[in-house]
């Protein structure tokens, strides 16, 4: 009786675990895809205004400045640009 309740017990950690392996390897895939994806794309390219760079919008430092979105390849870029626009 009690050894038939473990043997299920066991079956149902297993099959926990199982998906959860399968859950795992799922998402990694996904992950994996969208990184190779994403350079191939061909993704809108933004200029940094301060030293002429261009980088893809998603890696870009958005900052607002006058009310327009102005992107730039890092933050260090952006400092730079605002402290020499005075
Ligand atoms: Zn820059």
């Amino acid at each position: 009786m009690i050894i038939k309740l473990l043997g299920i017990l066991i079956l149902f950690y297993v099959g926990y675990r199982v998906m959860k392996m399968f859950r795992r390897i799922k998402s990694r895939d996904v992950k994996d895809y969208r990184m190779e994806d994403t350079p191939s794309r061909g993704e809108d390219l933004v200029q940094d205004p301060f030293c002429r760079i261009y980088v893809p919008k998603s890696q870009a430092y958005l900052k607002e400045i006058e009310g327009r979105p102005q992107y730039f390849c890092s933050r260090e870029c952006c400092e730079k640009y605002l402290s020499g626009e005075k």
